[in-house]
């Protein structure tokens, strides 16, 4: 293991899952997935796609989220975070990257998608394209109805044969298979049934990723004890199913993040130093521009419903200054420049690292 690919994993999953929001929740959700999966999160689910997505392959994103009474508009909270990721596996791993989403939302990934630097083409041409020549991407719908979405996902897995399927802000079925709002209401009725997507990925051994920020997301299956102990209507909701809001669906990787496209910035940056090209994060100006497609493409901040240019509450500026953060953790300059500054942690890599007996170098104290 290289140590200074630990030690910027290590920097990113601490940054991605700072309680900005102060819910006194991202902390306790983090602690319990570090302690049941191989540490840092972020790098882990990096090394995974990287191990299981080859030229060429499909990765499979699920995201999208309707807050109740709000359709046809979508939280800007997980369509971001797809776009960002889907360009990594695209650019990094020459993968083609199917989206499913809400029918209502089609159009609002797929813009934020292209705003991704993706082609966004028609089932069709997605199903036929290489996808090892340029970066493709396609948008399809997931139905609401459970028997509707059981054959749309037979068909997505024989038609397109994905390698990696990850959720990123994407409503789970507790253990009775009811879908609901943190608040405790059941929202089945009107949610895409993204969990029997899961369910046929584990089937055919398929790897699975979860990203969320509260515990009713798809993937925090591995951690529901803390989930259901933790969120007031986690153990008990406010439906008659009795089963609480804790999703249990079980994945490889689940990552808890504070905004759930923190998480997919996370996996990005951490591909971005596995393959040491900084291009695989995108930049501050690209988060701008990618907020600002949603919105305009019908996002809303998921916080206040509002079609304000923010992400569960929080201002572009804000999420733009994360991806500043993370684009400079993963240039570690001061590492790969080694100098008497550099952390201790570094001197038991090998080659460059040498250098960091040399005298110091640069400004600093
Ligand atoms: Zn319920």
């Amino acid at each position: 293991m290289d140590p200074l690919l630990q030690h910027i994993g290590e920097s990113v999953d601490r940054l991605v899952t700072i309680d900005v929001l102060g819910y006194g929740v991202i902390g306790p959700l983090y602690g319990a997935a570090r302690e049941r999966q191989e540490p840092p999160l972020c790098l882990s689910a990096a090394r995974a796609l990287a191990d299981r997505v080859g030229p060429g392959g499909c990765a499979m994103i699920t995201t999208g989220w309707i807050l109740p009474g709000h359709a046809p508009y979508g939280e800007t909270d997980g369509p971001v975070g797809a776009a960002v990721l889907a360009r990594a596996l695209a650019l990094g791993l020459q993968a083609k990257v199917l989206l499913v989403t809400e029918a209502d939302l089609v159009g609002m990934v797929a813009a934020t998608c292209r705003a991704a630097e993706l082609q966004v083409v028609s089932p069709d041409l997605f199903r036929q394209d290489p996808g090892t020549h340029r970066p493709v991407a396609a948008v399809v719908p997931l139905a609401s109805q459970p028997d509707r979405a059981a054959a749309e996902t037979t068909a997505s897995f024989r038609d397109y044969g994905p390698q990696a399927l990850i959720a990123i802000e994407k409503s789970g079925p507790n253990g009775k298979g009811v879908y609901h709002m943190v608040g405790g209401q059941d929202v089945s009725e009107g949610v895409a049934k993204a969990g029997l997507l899961f369910a046929e990925a584990r089937r055919l051994g398929v790897l699975t990723i979860g990203i969320g920020d509260r515990g009713n997301e798809i993937g925090f299956g591995r951690i529901h004890d803390v989930v259901q102990a933790l969120l007031p209507y986690g153990a008990r909701c406010r439906c008659p199913c009795g089963g609480g809001v804790a999703d249990q669906t079980t994945v490889d990787v689940v990552i808890p993040a504070e905004v759930s496209n923190w998480g997919a910035y996370g996996i990005a940056a951490c591909l971005a130093a596995l393959q040491n090209d900084p291009d695989l994060l995108h930049t501050p100006e690209m988060e701008r521009a990618l907020i600002r497609t949603a919105v305009q493409h019908g996002g809303v901040d998921g916080m206040s419903g509002r079609a304000r240019l923010a992400v569960d509450g929080i201002d572009i500026e804000v999420n733009a200054g994360l991806v500043a953060l993370l684009g400079e953790i993963i240039r570690a300059q001061s590492a790969r420049r080694p100098s008497a500054f550099s952390t201790p942690i570094l001197r038991a890599g090998g080659d460059a690292r040498e250098g960091a007996k040399e005298a110091p170098r640069g400004a600093g104290t």
